[in-house]
């Protein structure tokens, strides 16, 4: 059994490490060369160095993987579902640790860290439920003495590719419900912020989990090529940026193997006038500024319609100044950096461009982002915001956030259909037939109703529409057990000497 890894206690104490791949249930150092820097984005120090795996180390992952797979497709439902309650239990018992870990090297709050982990561990809760989610059905007599049956058995070798926005969460998405459909995997978590994979590969381990099962390569498109490549790679969940998901579904599916590919978002909150304005504020602030705006379900757009727009705007802007920005170790703080001082960079560039293009810029967060070295941006609210300016064409994924104003719901429902990501979105108002009619009219996967931010609950799956997916599935909940699992439908008979004779004819069932 590995000791798993100590989780750093803050940004400053975070150790300038080596990462590791981590395969057959064991840290095995790159050989590749090839290697990338991780960063504390708090302070903008480099904490460490990720190995990048070569197209030999990714075989080898490969060739672990399926090596594990007979033994591990043949042990028990009850057995996999003993080592799961385990798994809840351990990423539950050391959730703080994970959590510093995301903190870390991501920067998000530590309270928003735990809040990740929690959403993760409800997957992994859901595929406690294996048995249940894995029954077959059966028809008994289908025709005389003839019966017939539909099972699922998993796919193989499975690879999930991950951003670095939720360097926890999305991994669990993924190998939960992968790992309990009887699957061997392979993760390729994002080279920005990966220690907290080779973290979770340590508690599976300890949980009991055979060694093979689950398996983390580091790198970037080279590791990315490799796996879509790879002929005993069956199934690949990805999520991540519109252009990298459109190339892995395309470039996935063309090497004949199942793809789930969700991808960027720009997801719009429409409050009408009847609304209750103080709440519509908490909530495009929560949504908007959470995880620094760094989430594919986060809020970029509200469309403010009507009468709605000026006190809307005024409560948003009330409550900036009084949001915490800095270091996400600090218990204190409500907000912490970007990823990288490159992304913040162009998120803030996106204040200037929506001014050039004549939008109203009521908050610069580079007046209130903390000193220091790291890649902190305040929160920025941009009014008067117009469809064709590049702040609302594009995917910022930072604490912008743009208010576009409409006089009708018409007009609103229009605007988010036309947009071309329909990841999430969501509608403020007290009228329940008109939240209804945006329910049954809007072209996005998941809908708020007064819920800026609809996460489905892991018992439903999780997917957008249009540029926000590519392939036909979503993610967790019933639909991943489709997508890990094949079907096969039995048909049977047990012969009885007394009926059997030679029959040339099509097989009937009447
Ligand atoms: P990204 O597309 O840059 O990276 C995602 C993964 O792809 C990483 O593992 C990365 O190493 C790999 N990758 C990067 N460039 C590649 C290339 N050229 N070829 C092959 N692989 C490559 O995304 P990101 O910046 O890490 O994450 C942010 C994006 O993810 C945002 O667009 C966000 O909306 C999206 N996202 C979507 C969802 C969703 O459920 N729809 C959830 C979280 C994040």
């Amino acid at each position: 059994m590995t000791e798993v890894a100590e989780a750093p206690k803050s940004g400053e104490q975070a150790r300038s490490a080596r990462i590791n791949h981590w395969i057959g249930g064991a840290s095995v150092e790159g050989g590749s060369g090839r290697s990338g820097p991780v960063y504390n984005p708090a302070t903008g120090q480099q904490t460490g160095e990720v190995d990048f795996a070569s197209r030999e180390e990714v075989d080898q992952a490969v060739a672990t993987a399926k090596a594990a797979f007979p033994a591990w497709r043949a042990t028990s439902l009850s057995r996999r579902t003993e080592i799961f309650f385990r798994v809840r239990h351990a990423f539950h018992e050391h959730r703080e640790d994970i959590a510093r870990f995301l903190t870390a090297e991501h920067g998000k709050v530590l309270s928003d860290a735990l809040g990740e982990v929690a959403r993760g561990l409800e997957i992994v809760e859901f595929a406690c439920g294996i048995p249940t989610l894995l029954k077959g059905s059966y028809s008994e007599q289908a025709s005389t003495g003839l019966d017939v049956y539909s099972i699922r058995q998993p796919v193989g070798v499975v690879a999930g590719i991950t951003p670095f926005n939720f360097p926890a969460m999305v991994p669990m998405w993924m190998f939960a419900p992968a790992i309990a459909c009887g699957n061997t995997f392979i993760l390729k978590p994002s080279e920005k912020d990966p220690s907290a994979s080779v973290y979770l590969a340590g508690l599976l381990q300890e949980c009991g989990l055979p060694d093979g099962v689950f398996n983390v390569v580091h790198g970037d498109k080279v590791a990315v090529d490799a796996l879509l490549e790879h002929p005993d790679v069956g199934a690949v969940s990805f999520v991540g940026s519109t252009p990298i998901a459109r190339y892995v579904y395309e470039h996935g599916t063309k090497a004949g193997k199942r793809v789930q590919a969700l991808a960027g978002a720009k997801n719009h909150m429409v409050v009408l006038p009847d609304a209750d304005i103080e709440m519509a504020a908490d909530a495009a602030v929560s949504a908007g500024y959470g995880s620094a705006g760094e989430r594919c379900m986060a809020i970029s757009v509200v469309v403010a319609v009507g009468d709605a727009a000026d006190p809307l705007v005024e409560a948003i802007k009330e409550r900036l100044p009084k949001i915490k920005v800095g270091d996400g170790m600090d218990p204190e703080n409500e907000m912490g950096p970007l990823i990288t001082r490159e992304h913040r960079d162009r998120v803030a560039s996106f204040i200037d461009s929506s001014r050039d293009q004549g939008a109203t810029v009521v908050a610069d967060g580079r007046e209130a982002a903390p000193d220091g070295g790291g890649f902190f941006l305040a929160p920025s609210l941009l009014d008067n915001v117009e469809p064709n300016m590049d702040a609302y064409m594009e995917e910022i994924f930072g604490p912008v956030l743009g208010v576009v104003r409409v006089g009708t719901y018409e007009q609103a429902l229009q605007l988010v259909n036309e947009n071309s990501f329909g990841n999430g979105t969501a509608i403020f108002t007290r009228d329940g037939g008109v939240a209804r009619q945006f329910q049954f009219e809007v072209q996005a996967g998941m809908v708020g109703v007064n819920v800026p931010i609809p996460v489905p609950v892991a018992y439903y799956s999780f997917g957008g529409w249009k540029d926000s997916l590519f392939g036909d599935t979503h993610i967790y909940g019933p639909e991943s057990i489709n997508f890990y699992t094949r079907g096969k439908v039995v048909t049977s008979r047990w012969p009885d000497p007394a009926t059997s004779k030679v029959d040339l004819g099509f097989p009937q069932t009447r």
